[in-house]
């Protein structure tokens, strides 16, 4: 049975990076009818915060990647590390060492001098009488042979034992350090697939020696490419990455985002777009690309769009209702957000555009002195008439509203095009908007009387 876990330490967003490492983790649970684990690494108490955990819980769940078991907390674990500690400690796998700081720090000097890299020498590692003052506790690393494993990204790799340190697993406070407590609890959850980002590739021999002293099989191991930004370097801040919750207050679809970070180090032959289920029939570990991949905002917009112009408007009017929420728009008094997405998702990339460029369906339209100008004397007669037009109108349809401005505009020897721009602004208080009848059938009849009378003079 498949185990997988996402195990972030909360010191900041839930980034881009994070996302996917927990989509990978989340696909392979759910393809192979595994299980799905969110633990939270925050032993890092200066570092943490409950704003980061809130974040990440967040993001998971706009992302809809929901586990069955967590979150988890390792702060809450502290006792179980301990009892871990002591044990290793009685089985000789661990030691108590007493080294002060300033025997370590002359140590590190000496090596460097010598161009060696610095390391601890063991000092501690085989006294019989036991030191005095405060102490850490260290891992008993081998000191002969090697230590590989099959990565499933990687493939084969090999780290000699006399190139790793007998790591530290509990401060001198007593509280245990990172890899330590991702051993305890990857074991402790039956952990069966570690996938992460590859810079832990340097941590995973060390935590599977310790996993072998303490007589465990250690998991498969998956390491996956950092992203990087256009200009090659990791990916960062700098290139305007932002936490994946500012991808849904841009206007993003969770959907869209998936897709993106999907493809973003994976593929499945040349094929673009995924709905999630294909994503989870498709995806495999395997086929993890190795080499790292750049992030590409303008495929991103390019998915957001096409989910937009394709999906279910009743699935994008539940993240469009949070936008014209987001934007003080009273929903309510107006059109149903479907139509209104309907006639919009031609001509947007994005929610927030589209919330942005959606107010005057259910809002008063302020009218700049520069709009003004669509307004002549000459035009005054066809617009009255467009007006009685629609004042009288038996039916409101789409057909109808189409049938007024054209008979409007023949009456007056106008083309269609100089008539429908200057009802479009006297509608909407601007240039752009969906065609001039569905715009009007969507403002409704009352709206669009009264917005006609404060252009007709
Ligand atoms: N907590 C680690 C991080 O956020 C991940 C550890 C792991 O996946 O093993 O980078």
């Amino acid at each position: 049975m498949v185990r997988t876990r996402f195990a972030p330490s909360p010191t900041g967003y839930l980034h881009i990076g994070g996302a996917r490492t927990a989509l990978y983790c989340w696909l392979y649970a759910r393809k192979m009818k595994g299980t799905f684990i969110l633990r939270i690494e925050d032993t890092d108490l200066e570092r943490s915060t409950q704003e980061s955990v809130q974040a990440i819980l967040d993001g998971m769940a706009w992302l809809n990647l929901d586990y069955e078991e967590g979150p988890f907390y390792q702060t809450k674990r502290f006792d179980r590390y301990h009892e871990v500690i002591q044990q290793m400690l009685a089985e000789g796998k661990a030691y108590k060492c007493y080294c002060s700081k300033e025997r370590l720090e002359a140590l590190r000097e000496a090596q460097m001098a010598r161009k060696e890299k610095p390391r601890y020498d063991g000092f501690c590692r085989d006294r019989s009488e036991p030191g005095e003052g405060s102490f850490c506790v260290r891992f008993k690393n081998p000191t002969t042979g090697a230590v590989e494993f099959d990565d499933l990204v990687r493939g084969k790799l090999t780290f000699a034992n006399a190139e790793l340190d007998d790591l530290i697993i509990a401060r001198s406070d007593g509280t245990p350090t990172y890899n330590f407590t991702v051993v305890v609890d990857d074991l402790d959850m039956n952990i069966t697939h570690v996938i992460r980002g590859d810079d832990h590739i340097n941590n995973t021999p060390r935590q599977i020696n310790i996993l072998r002293a303490l007589s465990a099989t250690p998991p498969l191991y998956a390491h996956v490419p950092m992203i990087l930004g256009s200009d090659g370097k990791r990916l960062s801040k700098r290139h305007g990455a932002v936490g994946v919750m500012q991808y849904r207050e841009d206007g993003f679809l969770p959907e869209a985002l998936l897709n993106y970070l999907a493809r973003l180090g994976w593929s499945h032959g040349d094929q673009e777009i995924f709905s999630i289920d294909e994503l989870i029939h498709y995806f495999d570990i395997n086929d993890i690309n190795r080499a790292p991949a750049a992030f590409n905002p303008e495929k991103l917009l390019w998915l957001n769009q096409h989910y937009i112009k394709t999906s279910d408007p009743a699935h994008v009017a539940k993240e469009f209702a949070w936008h014209m929420e987001k934007q003080g728009v009273d929903t309510n008094n107006g059109p149903a957000l479907i139509d209104v997405i309907r006639a919009q998702c031609e001509r947007t990339k994005t929610l927030r555009e589209m919330a942005e460029r959606s107010r005057y369906f259910y809002e008063d339209v302020v009218m700049s002195e520069e709009m003004k100008s669509h307004f002549p004397a000459e035009l005054m007669p066809a617009l009255t008439l467009v007006r009685d037009g629609l004042a009288t109108l038996p039916d409101w349809t789409k057909e109808s509203i189409h049938g007024v401005l054209q008979r409007v505009a023949d009456a007056q020897g106008l083309k269609l095009g100089k008539l429908a721009p200057a009802v479009r602004v006297a509608m909407t208080g601007g240039t752009v908007s969906p065609p001039i009848d569905v715009t009007i059938l969507l403002i409704g009849r009352e709206r669009a009387i009264t917005r006609l009378n404060k252009v007709i003079f």
